[in-house]
């Protein structure tokens, strides 16, 4: 999508601090970190958000939860004491970036209920 900014960021064409890619997937770290560990896992197409996503998506999704979250949590050292994932959604939901993004957060204790 022409305007959207993590479409750019998965192309390429605006740099960001990459910590993983793939075919289907980037994932980077988030320009304003809310934790020591703050990084955003996209999907290369553009899908706005988790109400976008439809049965072609199924294996994109399982490939994300089940191979790239862990993968990563392992590799930036927060699997072991925890951490978390947040897909915001919408107005109420908090989502800025209409481009689905799930944000792994971890290296503090989380509070509960979030903000
Ligand atoms: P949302 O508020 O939609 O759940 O999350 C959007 C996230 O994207 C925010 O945490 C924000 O800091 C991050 N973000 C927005 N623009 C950019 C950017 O250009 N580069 C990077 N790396 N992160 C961004
Ligand atoms: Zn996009």
């Amino acid at each position: 999508m022409a305007d959207c900014i993590f479409c750019k960021i998965a192309s390429g064409q605006v740099p960001s601090n990459i910590v993983y890619e793939d075919d289907q997937v980037t994932a980077f770290r988030d320009l304003e970190p809310q934790a020591p560990v703050h990084v955003l896992i996209i999907p290369k197409k553009h899908v706005e958000s988790v109400l976008g996503l439809g049965d072609e998506d199924r294996e994109l999704v399982s490939h994300i939860m089940c191979d790239v979250i862990p993968k990563l949590a392992r590799e930036l050292k927060v699997a072991e004491k925890g951490f978390r994932v947040v897909a915001n959604t919408g107005e109420e939901g908090g989502q800025t970036v209409k481009h689905l993004h799930f944000h792994l957060l971890g290296g503090r204790s989380m509070q509960w209920p979030p903000g």
